[in-house]
Order: C-alpha cells, then sequence, then structure tokens
C-alpha cells in the first residue's frame, strides 16, 4: 500500500530570492484571477463565449510573466480546469461556491510539478529560482516518489516548502497492547493502562499571549502602520499555536500508534461541545477533532486499529468492575466509586476501561456475525 505524504519545510531565500518568489506567486495569482474572471463572464444569452487565454498566450500580453516558472504558471492553469469539471461534476456531494479572486492579502503559493525541483540536502532548487536554503528537520525515505512541491508564504513572510511524495507504508511491528482512552479537558488524555497526558501549559500561556495581543491591536487605529505591526504580531502568536498543538498531537499519536495495537476512543461530539463557551477555550486548546483525524490516519497507515465507542455510552458513570451505573456522578467527583462491588478508581481511568470494553466488545461483534447468532 503507498500514500501521499508532504514534508514541509522552512525556507531561508535571500533578499533577491525573495523577490522571485513574491513575482511568482503573483504571476500565478494573475493565471487563476484571469480564470475566475472569464469563468464568472459565462452568459447562457450570449452566442459566443469567451474562452480562458492560455499561459502561453497569457505571457505574450504580459511580457514580465516569462520571468517566472512556466510550470508553476501551468500547474496553476490546471488547478482551474479542475476546479471547472469538480464545479460541474454531477457526481459531486459537497456543495462548491463559484471561484474566487485571490489578491495579496490571501494565503499565497504556488505549485511545481517534481521534474522542477531537488530536495538536497540542506537546500531545494526550484525552477527559475535556483538553490534555496532550508533545514532538513524531517528526512524524506529514500526510497520516495517525488511528486511535486508548494512553496507557500505564510502572513509572516515566512516562505515554506511542502513536497509532497508517495510512500511505500511499512506496517509498525504488533506489541500485543490494548488501551482504551478517555479524553478531557483538565487531562489531555488517560489510558486505561494509566497512561497520562496532560495538556501542555504552552497551551495556555500563548492563549493569555494572544488575548493581550488582540487587545493591543484593537486599539490602534485603523489604516496607520502600528495597527498594521500589531496585526502582524497577533498572525504571527496564532501561528505558534496552531504549531505547537501540531507538534503536541503529533507526538502523542505516534507514541499510541508504536505501542499499541487496538486503540479504543470515545466519539465525542466536538461540534456540539464547543457551542458550550466556558469550554470552548479549553476544547479548541486540547483540539480534540485534530486528535481523531491524525490518529486515526496513522493507524491506517500503520497497520493499527482505532476503534470510536457511541458517545453516548455512559463511560464515566459506569463500573469498569461489575457494570454498575452510578447515575448521581457529577463532573466534580473525580474518584469512581462502586456501592455494589466496592471498586475505587479514579474517574477517568475507570472511564477509559469502560471505553476499552466497549471497543472490543463492538469490534468483536462486526468480526464474528456468525457467533454472535449462535449465542
Ligand atoms: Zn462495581
Amino acid at each position: 500500500m503507498t500514500t501521499l505524504k508532504a514534508f514541509k519545510y522552512r525556507l531561508y531565500p535571500t533578499a533577491q530570492q525573495q523577490i522571485l518568489l513574491n513575482k511568482t506567486m503573483g504571476c500565478v495569482r494573475v493565471v487563476w484571477n484571469h480564470n475566475v474572471e472569464v469563468f464568472n463572464n459565462f452568459d447562457k444569452n450570449l452566442t459566443e463565449q469567451e474562452q480562458p487565454l492560455s499561459t502561453t498566450q497569457l505571457k505574450k500580453k504580459f511580457e514580465w510573466m516569462n520571468e517566472v516558472s512556466a510550470a508553476a504558471l501551468q500547474q496553476k492553469e490546471m488547478d482551474f480546469k479542475t476546479f471547472k469539471k469538480n464545479y460541474f461534476s454531477k457526481t459531486r456531494k459537497k456543495k462548491i461556491g463559484r471561484p474566487c479572486f485571490k489578491n495579496r492579502d490571501s494565503h499565497q503559493s504556488y505549485r511545481l510539478p517534481n521534474q522542477k525541483f531537488t530536495l538536497n540536502d540542506s537546500s531545494i532548487r526550484l525552477e527559475k529560482i535556483g538553490k534555496v536554503k532550508l533545514i532538513v528537520d524531517r528526512i524524506v525515505p529514500v526510497d520516495c516518489k517525488f511528486m511535486s512541491v508548494t512553496v507557500s508564504k505564510n502572513v509572516c513572510g515566512q516562505f515554506f516548502a511542502s513536497v509532497l511524495v508517495e510512500m511505500e507504508i511499512i506496517h509498525k511491528p504488533k506489541t500485543g497492547k490494548t488501551i482504551g482512552l478517555d479524553i478531557g479537558l483538565k487531562t489531555f488524555l488517560t489510558g486505561s493502562d494509566g497512561l497520562t497526558v496532560e495538556n501542555p501549559t504552552y497551551f495556555r500561556e500563548s492563549q493569555a499571549e494572544l488575548k493581550q495581543a488582540q487587545r493591543h491591536l484593537s486599539h490602534k487605529k485603523k489604516g496607520s502602520l502600528r495597527r498594521k505591526k500589531a496585526t502582524l504580531n497577533v498572525a504571527r502568536i496564532h501561528n505558534n499555536i496552531v504549531n505547537q498543538r501540531k507538534t503536541f498531537i503529533h507526538q502523542i499519536t505516534a507514541k499510541l500508534v508504536n505501542e499499541y495495537d487496538f486503540i479504543a476512543i470515545e466519539d465525542l461530539n466536538v461540534a456540539g461541545m464547543v457551542k458550550n463557551h466556558r469550554l470552548a477555550k479549553s476544547i479548541s486548546d486540547a483540539s480534540f477533532a485534530e486528535f481523531y483525524s491524525t490518529l486515526s490516519y496513522k493507524a491506517a497507515w500503520y497497520g493499527k486499529e482505532v476503534v470510536k465507542v457511541d458517545r453516548w455510552f455512559a463511560s464515566s458513570k459506569t463500573c469498569s468492575c461489575c457494570g454498575w451505573k452510578n447515575e448521581n456522578l457529577t463532573l466534580s467527583d473525580r474518584i469512581f466509586e462502586c456501592l455494589v462491588c466496592g471498586l475505587k478508581k479514579d474517574r477517568d481511568v475507570n472511564a477509559s476501561e469502560n471505553i476499552l470494553k466497549e471497543a472490543l466488545r463492538v469490534s468483536s461483534a462486526i468480526r464474528t456475525p456468525s457467533e454472535c447468532q449462535s449465542v
């Protein structure tokens, strides 16, 4: 089995390269916007429809477009064709809006096919730009097939290269271990075997920093240079938070798929929970949704199993030993005490044990239907 995987690196272009990168992104934008304009000019009453100019024709019209990579322009042209195909597809399930114009403030990027770039130890050679310095903090496995590279610039003016490769997935060795996970606000994760992962304190710290920066921004006059600076500062902190969260989630999910074969989690309805404002901040901090999706795809890659149990299943209220239900359990009860069998356990550990039990029950029912019928 193969999968597509992206390796993203921060780029350190020289001042001259930055100019060229910006120019390329600008030209790509022109290609996109031209196509959008023609698309939006469509009028069913007209007998002759305007056709968008090809990149070759655009280059004849705007000579400065010749300075940048032709492949980048062609890729954008292809993107629009794909968009158009999806837009008119009768089988598409998702609604697609009309195409939008891109301006300088929107996310800036361009893509090159695999023949137009080479990734080296400490640089990447991009067509028309040359060798751009980068730090390889993640190594692309040797036998990968390079597909494309997307060069992007964020609001803070930092450049990145995201290299897309097709790679063979090698299943992780089986450990024979299973775990149930209780996801919470205070402790990010409690495992049925006693594993605990706390919410990193830096989430809170960055959040406080963000709040202050936002307040700072709100006092600045519209259109002023100080406002521009303050906006950039907010964007920078926001960017940090996103990165911190990504790193955190990648670390725990990597540990989980390495150490366990079977992972049971509760299917919390994240969207429903975030509506509750008091909890909203912590929940978005913990970013359960991202955790779920990352864990699921990693498990699929490495041949491990993730089973979600119904969110209405009373994992916290049920005794993991005898099955008695404590209907009066409140959020403030940190210890679960069973009045029937006398079990006394940390609330989250008890819950995670129930989640594991339920997941094992559900998945074995799926696997062996014949056995279930004969009972
Ligand atoms: Zn009990």
